[in-house]
């Protein structure tokens, strides 16, 4: 494995895999850059070194070629961050003569690598075809995803990875193209940032080390609880998911959100917390509403006893207060997933004020991490993204990060 710092790239070229999966509008123009914008040290750095790009990414879920996804939309922004002409091939498996032909300092992007089924290796087949020409399908997929990966690796003279957001995919770009560069094959800045964030707060972190967990579903964070609770000093379980566990000690919950085939789960997460000495303090203050609606009538009880009709949409004030005093102490904080139904401005004070107290923790010298759409959101909207050590671009790469799974395209780079 080499480092990005140190490989040299004169006269050399790079295929990049980037995430240039950014929004576009209507009109295709781009909603939010901030994915382009975080790809560009690493292109800069192989230019600025005396090599020569080829920019590969997705862009959405195309099924086949589709003038929405292509990327053609987005050539401009990266010409200007870039300050270079950016070459475009209108079809990723047929650039051998423009890749052929970039000198130094050259760009050249290559369309949407999802117009080819062949690039996440899944077929594309009708709903209604039977499991026999579905299996048939997909054996055909993958035996011309090997072509594919040949021909994009044929373009390059090394790799570098440095889309975080798709790693925890084993997709011809993300993973397969890899092996074709044994002693080439790289992170670029993102992932060398990612890896090195997770790895903080799994692996080496100062103590206190404290994660909350928000969001509406236990079952969708089972894998990170058990991971984190070999790991925190502090483990704050809130927002929708709380519920489950409320049921599961014999709390009455009213009309709250609860996953009534979790509560086993959450009884065996209740066990391995006190066997390993994690307090998880489910029962608290919280705010409930009479209905699914920002100007509901709302009360504040305990979450043991939610009335019927009611049902739970933030954290009390209190409950936040608690945890500010946890906060308060912690040198090492992950954050994922809101606190309460914060799309809706009247239950969004504690998620906000989660946000403003990691912004505060980080100036006190703790290391923070905040990942998942969700808790970026908030941390973004109330303008403390740059106040926090590291925020993730890697929604569903994190959350399997923090379950302990090796990620293909990590796997890839490092073996
Ligand atoms: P997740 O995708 O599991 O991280 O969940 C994110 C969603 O959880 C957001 O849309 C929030 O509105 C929702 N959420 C958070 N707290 C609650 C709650 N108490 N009741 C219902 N939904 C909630």
């Amino acid at each position: 494995m080499q480092s990005i710092d140190t490989y040299n790239f004169s006269g050399k070229k790079a295929i990049v895999r980037v995430d240039f999966n950014v929004p576009l509008n209507e009109e295709f123009q781009i909603t939010d850059d901030t994915r382009i914008r975080a790809a560009i040290p690493t292109l800069k750095k192989v230019l600025s070194g005396g090599g020569a790009l080829i920019i590969m990414s997705h862009l959405g879920r195309p099924k086949g070629v589709t003038e929405k996804f292509s990327l053609k939309h987005i050539i401009g922004r990266v010409e200007e961050y870039l300050g270079v002409k950016v070459q475009f091939a209108e079809d990723c498996m047929k650039a051998h003569e423009q890749a052929a032909a970039l000198k130094s300092g050259e760009v050249l992007l290559l369309e949407n690598l999802r117009f080819y089924a062949e690039e996440e290796g899944k077929p594309r087949v009708a709903a209604d075809v039977t499991e026999e020409e579905k299996k048939a399908a997909k054996a055909a997929v993958k035996e011309s995803q090997k072509e594919f990966v040949k021909t994009l690796a044929s373009y390059a003279d090394c790799y570098i990875n440095d889309a975080f957001g798709t790693a925890h995919r084993a997709h011809a770009s993300t993973a397969l193209i890899a092996a074709y560069f044994p002693n080439d094959k790289m992170f670029g800045y993102v992932m060398e940032g990612e890896i090195k964030a997770i790895d903080k707060v799994l692996n080496n972190p100062a103590r206190p080390l404290t994660a909350i967990l928000g969001g509406a579903k236990v079952s969708s964070k089972i894998g990170i609880i058990h991971n984190l609770l070999d790991r925190v000093d502090n483990l704050i379980i809130c927002g929708g998911m709380v519920y489950t566990f409320v049921k599961a000690l014999g709390g009455h919950v009213g009309n709250s959100i609860c996953e009534d085939d979790q509560i086993e789960t959450a009884k065996a997460i209740l066990a391995k917390a006190e066997e390993k000495g994690v307090d998880l303090d489910i029962r608290r203050d919280v705010v409930v509403a009479d209905d699914f609606d920002n100007d509901a009538n709302t009360q504040i009880v305990c979450n043991f006893e939610i009335p019927d009709g009611w049902e739970a949409m933030d954290a009390s004030p209190a409950s936040v207060e608690k945890w500010a005093k946890i906060i308060d102490e912690s040198k090492t904080i992950l954050w994922n997933g809101p606190l309460g139904v914060f799309e809706k401005p009247n239950f969004a004070k504690s998620t906000n004020a989660m946000a403003e107290l990691l912004a505060k923790a980080t100036e006190k010298g703790a290391f923070t991490l905040v990942g998942g759409g969700d808790s970026v959101a908030a941390v973004t909207q109330m303008g403390y993204a740059d106040k926090v050590s590291y925020v993730s671009t890697g929604g569903g790469a994190m959350l399997e990060y923090l379950e302990g799974i090796e990620l293909p395209g990590i796997k890839a780079i490092r073996e």
